[in-house]
C-alpha cells in the first residue's frame, strides 16, 4: 500500500472516529412520542456519555410535537425522516430507514424502547447492521472492561448480563427500566433523505383499544382476575382505575373468557408491563402471570386467600374480599383527592 492510500485510511477512520454517535429510535403514535422514548432517549444520552459519543435521535414520519425539544434529554440531533411511505409502521420499511441512517451517521450503538415497535425493528435493524443485540435491557451498560448489558432472563428470576462485541450495538431498553432524565438543552432538527421503500403491506382499517390510559405506558395499573366472579364486576376495579388515572388489566383465564379484550391480558402470554404501582385484585399470583408484572416497581395484592402466592411478590398485601375492600379504596382515593 502505498503512502496516499494509507493517508487515505487514515483519514476515513478519522473521520469516522468524529463523527461517531449512539442513535435512538423515537417511537411516535398519531404525531404524539411515547412516553417510552422520552426514557430510550435519556438512556442513550447518558450512553453516549459513557462511551464519548454524541448523542443523536431519529424520527420517522409526522410529528405534531417540537422535536427540538428532545434536545432537553441529551440528544444534540434529530434526523427526521419524513415520507408518505412512512405514514404506518411497517417493520421492513423502518428498519431499512433506521439501519440506513444509523450507517450514515456512524452510529455505534442504536438504542429502541423495548415496546411493540422496539421489539420488531431492533432485531431487523441488528441484522442490516451486523450488530449484537441486547433485547430487553435494564440497566445502562458496563463500559469499563468492553461492552456488557444486563437484561433479565427465565421470567426476570435471574439477570444475565450479555457482552456485545459486534462494532455496532443495538440496545433495546425495557419500558420503566430507565427514569427520564430532562434539563435544558435543544437538539438541531434536519431532514434526512433516506430511500423509503413502499411497504409490502396495506393497512385497510385500525381500531382503538378502549382504555383510557395506555397499558404499556401506564404508571399505574389496575388488574383484576377471576376472582372477580365475572364481567359485570368490574365497574368497581374501572372506578377504582379513573379515580388512580390507571390502565386496566386482566388476568388471563379472564380474557379467554372474554370477561375482558385480550390486549388487557398481562403475562407471559400477555403484554409485558412495568408501572410504578400494579394493583392485583382476585388474581391468585400464578408464575405465568408474574412473569408479565413482576418488573413493577410496587405491588400491591387484594386477595381473600392469606395464601395466595402472589402475596409472596407483593410490597402491600390486603387480605380480604374485593367486593368489599374495592369501594372502600376508591372512596379513601376520593377523599385523599379531596372529592
Ligand atoms: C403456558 C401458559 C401460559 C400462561 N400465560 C398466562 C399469562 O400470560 N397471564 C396470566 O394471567 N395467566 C397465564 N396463564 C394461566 C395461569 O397459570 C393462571 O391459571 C392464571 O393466571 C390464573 O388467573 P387468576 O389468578 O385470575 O385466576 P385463579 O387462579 O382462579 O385465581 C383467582 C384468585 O382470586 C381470589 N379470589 C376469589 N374470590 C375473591 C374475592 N371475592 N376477593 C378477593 N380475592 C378473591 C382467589 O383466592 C384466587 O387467588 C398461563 C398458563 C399457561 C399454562
Amino acid at each position: 500500500m502505498n503512502e496516499a492510500a494509507h493517508l487515505q485510511i487514515f483519514k476515513l477512520s478519522h473521520f469516522q472516529i468524529d463523527f461517531m454517535s449512539v442513535l435512538i429510535f423515537v417511537d411516535q403514535l398519531d404525531g404524539h412520542i411515547k412516553k417510552s422514548s422520552h426514557e430510550a432517549l435519556s438512556y442513550g444520552a447518558k450512553i453516549a456519555g459513557q462511551t464519548g459519543d454524541v448523542a443523536e435521535a431519529v424520527v420517522l414520519g409526522a410529528v405534531n410535537e417540537d422535536l427540538a425539544a428532545l434536545g432537553q434529554h441529551g440528544v444534540k440531533k434529530v434526523h427526521h425522516v419524513q415520507h408518505d411511505n412512512l405514514k404506518n409502521i411497517d417493520a421492513q420499511v423502518y428498519a431499512k430507514v433506521i439501519a440506513d441512517v444509523a450507517q450514515q451517521t456512524g452510529a455505534t450503538v442504536v438504542v429502541f424502547s423495548n415496546n411493540s415497535s422496539g421489539k420488531t425493528l431492533a432485531p431487523r435493524v441488528a441484522v442490516r447492521l451486523k450488530a449484537g443485540l441486547v433485547a430487553g435491557a435494564n440497566a445502562l451498560p458496563d463500559t469499563s472492561n468492553g461492552f456488557s448489558v444486563r437484561k433479565a432472563v427465565f421470567s426476570g428470576k435471574a439477570f444475565a448480563n450479555v457482552a456485545i462485541t459486534t462494532a455496532i450495538k443495538v440496545i433495546s431498553l425495557n419500558v420503566n427500566a430507565y427514569t427520564i432524565v430532562a434539563g435544558e438543552g435543544t437538539a438541531e432538527v434536519t431532514p434526512f433523505n433516506a430511500t423509503v421503500d413502499a411497504p409490502k403491506t396495506k393497512v385497510t382499517g385500525s381500531t382503538k383499544t378502549s382504555g383510557k390510559v395506555a397499558l404499556t405506558e401506564a404508571d399505574v395499573v389496575v388488574s383484576a382476575g377471576r376472582g372477580l366472579k365475572g364481567p359485570e364486576n368490574w365497574k368497581m376495579v374501572e372506578e377504582l382505575a379513573d379515580e388512580l388515572g390507571a390502565a386496566l388489566a386482566c388476568s388471563r383465564p379472564v380474557a379467554d373468557a372474554h370477561w375482558r379484550p385480550h390486549n388487557e391480558h398481562v403475562g407471559q402470554t400477555g403484554v409485558a408491563i412495568a408501572p410504578n404501582l400494579y394493583i392485583a385484585v382476585g388474581i391468585s399470583g400464578a408464575i405465568q402471570h408474574l412473569a408479565g408484572v413482576n418488573r413493577s416497581k410496587t405491588i400491591v395484592v387484594i386477595n381473600k386467600d392469606a395464601e395466595a402466592p402472589f402475596f409472596k411478590a407483593a410490597d402491600y398485601g390486603i387480605v380480604g374480599d374485593a367486593f368489599d375492600i374495592i369501594p372502600k379504596f376508591t372512596e379513601a382515593v376520593k377523599k385523599v383527592r379531596g372529592k
